[in-house]
């Protein structure tokens, strides 16, 4: 196999050539800024994407796809599919503000949809966009749109209002947890579909292994059903989180339950928890302020006591413990208090996920110790727009792969789809345009921080990659996967 860093690209696919699918062309359409397309080629065994979201993955594809708005006006030009809805609500995913002249605002959803509730979901999956009706069905306001409620302040969560006081329709972090009781639930059925469609994604895209972030008691219940009907062809490191503190213990009672049951393709290995906001949105906690907003160091979601009781009571069960930290204040709150516990002769492994920023002197103090952090490379093809304009000097710790290596602590890659689309292509990119723009390069090859290291967990297993495209997957021995039968 030739290193995986090395093969430049002479040629990339048409968006016709791929899944007809908007999600994926429309990703395709955002790396067009870079120049020298990577296309990898080569072969994988146990092909990992690290930290994921298989039933999201999977509901996506049928959800009004929101990555193209160029300006909230454009909502009027969207169109809308029966499949796009969940019950009377209709839901979307994917939109960037970042760029837009104007903030979202409920007033630009009513243009379009002054009667069906919506909720869109911003593309980091950390803010919902909500319109008026949506408010009604919420009971927030009146149908004349008086507001009925006192909008409370949420803690690790933001609800801004309007000179009015009435709310502009945006729920950031913790308080997108006041609108989904609101959105109608999903059955079983819908559920399985959803895993199912998820599963193709990650199979057309080359990938056996996956580590799902989260899972409901639904969610568990389908994938076992899955398992005993042999239909499941992935293999699954479970994660049961919490997004809250107050959703901890449901968690926990679920992942108690789940590592009692005999699983050979699915796995159960820890109870997530979130410690800070995005990026994006300047809800990652960080150890400076944001340059944007001088006063802003972002989110924390849980108090440190809080975080010594649910990593102490994970790793007691026995599971891991994985901590959503993506500010370098979080990554290192969240191991000084790993450490704490270890000194107290605790057992246990900690999981960092997305690591975006961390401080070498915190990566330090992971060397030697149980410990694994999973990186996206790929979020820096669109963070790296306003990385430095949001960071400022701590830019210099973003995307530490070269400093883990140096501290020989553990890491995988992954690309928190649908967050980002599950792609070693788009990874591999982004190591080689990151170097070129001064994060520090990833010593000696890529691929390895794609394969599952358990290489007896579901074995002759292995994807083959040929310019970029997936050529061939292959599970337990058997393809699954063809090249031909894209077309
Ligand atoms: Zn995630």
């Amino acid at each position: 196999m030739e290193p995986a860093l090395e093969r430049e690209a002479t040629r990339r696919p048409d968006a016709e050539e791929l899944e007809d699918d908007n999600l994926l062309k429309l990703s395709i359409i955002a790396l067009e800024n870079f120049q020298g397309f990577f296309m990898y080629s080569g072969r994988i065994s146990n092909c990992y994407d690290s930290h994921s979201h298989l039933l999201a993955t999977g509901e996506v594809q049928m959800r009004l796809n929101l990555r193209g708005l160029k300006d909230p006006d454009q909502v009027s030009e969207l169109i809308v599919r029966d499949h796009h809805k969940k019950g009377s609500w209709l839901v979307g995913f994917g939109y960037d503000e970042s760029s837009w002249n104007q903030k979202p605002h409920r007033r630009f959803l009513d243009q379009a949809f002054p009667k069906t509730p919506v909720v869109f979901s911003r593309c980091d999956g950390h803010v919902y966009w909500v319109n008026t009706q949506a408010l009604r069905e919420m009971g927030w306001l009146s149908a004349e749109g008086q507001l009925k409620v006192t909008v409370p302040s949420v803690v690790g969560g933001e609800i801004p209002v309007g000179i009015d006081g009435v709310p502009t329709g945006v729920f950031v972090d913790a308080a997108k947890l006041l609108v989904e009781p609101h959105i109608p639930k999903d059955t079983a059925s819908e559920t399985k579909g959803y895993l199912m469609a998820g599963m193709r994604v990650f199979r057309e895209n080359g990938f056996t292994h996956v580590r799902d972030m989260s899972c409901s008691e639904m969610q568990w219940n389908e994938l076992l059903k899955l398992e005993a009907s042999g239909l499941l062809t992935l293999a699954i490191e479970q994660t049961f989180s919490a997004e809250t503190p107050e959703q901890f213990e449901e968690a926990l009672d679920l992942a108690r339950r789940a590592i009692k049951v005999p699983l050979k393709k699915i796995r159960p290995q820890a109870i997530k928890v979130y410690y800070d906001g995005a990026l994006g949105s300047e809800g990652a906690l960080l150890s400076q302020p944001y340059q944007t907003s001088k006063d802003t160091y972002g989110l924390q979601l849980l108090t440190q006591n809080q975080l010594l009781e649910f990593m102490r009571r994970s790793w007691e069960l026995p599971l891991d413990f994985a901590v959503h930290t993506i500010g370098d204040r979080a990554a290192d709150d969240v191991v000084n208090v790993a450490v704490e516990l270890w000194e107290q002769g605790v057992k246990g492994c900690l999981h960092l996920e997305h690591a975006e920023v961390m401080r070498p002197e915190t990566i330090q103090k992971l060397k030697g110790r149980k410990s694994v952090c999973h990186l996206q490379p790929c979020h820096w093809l669109t963070d790296h727009i306003w990385l430095k304009q949001k960071l400022g000097a701590l830019t210099q710790y973003a995307f530490p792969w070269a400093t883990l290596q140096e501290w020989e602590v553990p890491f995988y890659f992954g690309s928190d789809s649908p967050i980002s689309r599950p792609s070693i292509n788009d990874n591999f990119e982004a190591l080689a345009q990151s170097q070129k723009q001064g994060i520090a390069p990833l010593k000696g090859r890529g691929d390895i921080y794609h394969s599952h290291p358990d290489h007896d967990w579901v074995s002759n297993t292995f994807t083959v990659f040929q310019d970029g495209l997936v050529k061939e997957v292959v599970f337990e021995g058997t393809p699954i996967y063809q090249q031909s039968d894209h077309s």
